[in-house]
């Protein structure tokens, strides 16, 4: 389906887990929807993050909910808070001002609570905050912040007998869980008693242990099927520092273990995630089933993955990228990751408009680049300004208008508004052209200019090829041309109609700019489906030019998006041209039609 311009007004998508909520809600089954997105800060965000956000975000909005971001942070050796920053920056630019600050972050103070509820113990996260809480310090959820409940939570099983604490290594605990079509074998440390349980895991607390010389791990059958539910490991020995926590803990709880208790904890109704967790659900029922817990338990539901065409989508592959110095850094423009698309000049709402427009189901599938890249347009035509740019200018003399004579031409600054405004562009005796709008042996069809014919100049007037001045080499280094002045706009040639219109700039009015076009990262649509990705990266992925722009660009705006007439879309670079700078740099954020079909074939 499409999505107005302006999407917080837009209805909502429909999918099988917005039906699913549509339900419970209809059955009033819980008092609040709430959902969470929970990134691990080992990373930067991509735009397949940004699918679940606007999923998960875009629920408790439409329900009039909540969608805790959380960072789900326990395991402290591959995490940092570079990413937890860069992950911060990127949700609350992806929703800001389409979903409110309150509905993804807790108030700073809040703390978790440990309580007994009818002889059940229970955990819970007071962070639902009062509609008068404007103002309030917000703060993300973290996992790390239930690292005591999540203990708590670990003892409970131990005496109730349903984990204990194992000395196999890693090597030996494969080989005793068996394959999918093979079943298990039992550790030999699996019958020690709840007491003997509980002091080696106070112990392994205490720090006593080296890493990796013991867990401890849910009992469940080691004879199960799925085998996720072959007695996991729960809690694992890690003496390192945490980010949050500092030097408290060396023992850390698995995913497994952190998120679904995470989830309780902060009272979600559905955890939504991707479908390679279709296989953890029983053990995710299974540790929130045997906790004995008083509230209603929170429920997985699992959707199919986004993976676009041309690109990598993972972080492990992106970070490679980017320590190879295969790429300029996680923001660069041609990255998938949020801040790379972002930099490059995508408008948060082109991103929202793009998960609404590829849905959600339960089938993995590759999304076609094409579908982003409509997105964009939509969402870029509208409100981008147009200007006059020549990214590969070569000189056009209009030998009939006097050097120092300069005639102004109205432009019109948005064809697409409802009562369009113009600006001046200064038209002179010399400007510039794309060398691309002029051949001397022009295939048919072709309504640029050429020797002898006629184009008219946007918003100026036409004008005729009389002469083609080379250099040595034969390269064209000049074009002279009559300007036909009556054709201007109010002029007694006004109407007189020529086939091809070009974009130019005035010599002697422009600016000079660095401008950055962009291709696609790779050149194959799936980079990693067999070998090496990086073997496919695409050598012309980026071009730098110096281009001429109209005088007025002096003044853009980094929060601007400007349509450069003819030759794409453009926003300034906000890394290398910040406000104030002494350089106008341009990133090309997407041409006006694709045209990878055709320079591919
Ligand atoms: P990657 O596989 O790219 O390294 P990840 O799954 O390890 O990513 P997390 O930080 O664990 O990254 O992801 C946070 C949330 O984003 C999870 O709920 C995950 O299911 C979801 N997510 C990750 N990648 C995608 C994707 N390509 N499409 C949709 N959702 C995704
Ligand atoms: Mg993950």
């Amino acid at each position: 389906m499409t999505v107005a311009q302006n999407d917080t007004a837009a209805p909502a998508p429909s999918d099988f887990i917005r039906d699913i909520v549509a339900q419970h809600v209809a059955e009033k089954r819980y008092a609040k929807i709430v959902t969470r997105f929970p990134p691990e800060p080992n990373g930067y965000l991509h735009i397949g993050h940004a699918k679940s956000i606007c999923l998960n975000f875009g629920i408790a909005r439409e329900n009039n909910g909540q969608c805790n971001l959380r960072f789900d942070d326990t395991n402290p050796t591959k995490e940092d808070v570079e990413y937890v920053d860069s992950i911060l920056a990127d949700v609350k630019w992806l929703i800001g001002g389409w979903a409110d600050d309150r509905i993804g972050f807790k108030p700073a103070d809040a703390t978790p609570v440990s309580r007994t509820v009818d002889g059940k113990q229970d955990f819970f996260l007071p962070a639902i905050l009062p509609a008068d809480a404007a103002g309030a310090k917000l703060a993300p959820f973290h996992a790390s912040d239930y690292f005591d409940q999540l203990y708590e939570c670990a003892v409970a099983l131990i005496r109730k007998g349903q984990a204990f604490v194992c000395d196999l290594n890693a090597e030996e605990m494969d080989k005793y869980r068996g394959a999918p079509d093979k079943p298990g074998r039992e550790s030999p440390f699996r019958n020690r008693s709840i007491s003997e349980n509980l002091d080696l895991f106070a112990r392994m607390k205490a720090g006593e242990f080296p890493d990796g010389a013991r867990t401890l791990r849910a009992k469940i059958d080691m004879t199960a099927p799925n085998v996720w539910l072959r007695d996991p490991v729960l809690y694992r020995i890690r003496h390192a520092d945490h980010h949050q926590t500092g030097g408290k803990w060396c023992i850390y709880p698995m995913y497994d273990f952190a998120h679904c208790v995470s989830d309780y904890i902060e009272g979600i109704t559905h955890s939504i995630c991707t479908l390679e967790f279709e296989v953890h659900r029983p053990l995710y029922d299974w540790i929130l089933t045997n906790l004995d817990l008083p509230r209603p338990l929170p429920h997985q539901y699992e959707f199919a993955r986004l993976n676009i065409g041309y690109t990598v989508m993972s972080k492990r592959k992106l970070m490679q990228l980017v320590q190879e110095k295969l790429v300029c850094g996680w923001d660069d423009p041609r990255m998938p990751t949020i801040c790379g698309l972002r930099r490059r000049g995508v408008p948060a709402s082109a991103l929202r408009r793009f998960a609404y427009n590829i849905g959600v189901t339960k089938f993995n599938s590759l999304t076609d680049v094409a579908v982003l890249e409509h997105a964009i347009r939509d969402e870029l035509n509208p409100s981008a300004l147009r200007r006059l740019a020549v990214l590969d200018p070569v000189k056009l003399v209009l030998t009939n208008l006097p050097a120092g004579q300069v005639i102004e031409c109205d432009a019109v600054n948005n064809p697409q508004d409802e009562n369009p405004t113009t600006r001046k562009v200064a038209l002179t005796r010399e400007v510039y052209i794309d060398r691309d709008d002029f051949t001397e042996t022009p295939p048919p069809k072709y309504f640029r200019l050429k020797p002898g014919g006629e184009v008219r100049l946007k918003y100026a007037c036409i004008i005729k090829c009389d002469e083609v001045v080379k250099d040595a080499t034969g390269q064209v280094v000049e074009l002279r041309c009559t300007a036909d002045l009556e054709t201007r706009s109010g002029g007694l040639n006004a109407g007189r109609k020529v086939k091809g219109t070009i974009h130019w700039v005035s010599a002697t009015h422009c600016l000079d700019a660095e401008v950055r076009l962009y291709d696609r990262l790779f050149t194959v649509a799936e980079p990693d489906a067999e070998g090496d990705f990086k073997q496919h990266l695409n050598p012309r992925s980026l071009a730098v030019v110096t281009a001429k722009l109209e005088s007025s660009l002096q003044d853009a705006r980094p929060d601007q998006r400007y349509q450069f007439e003819r030759l794409g879309y453009f926003a300034l670079d906000p890394v290398d041209s910040p406000p104030g700078a002494s350089r106008l740099v341009f990133n090309r954020t997407i041409t006006l039609k694709d045209t990878w079909g055709k320079a591919a074939g």
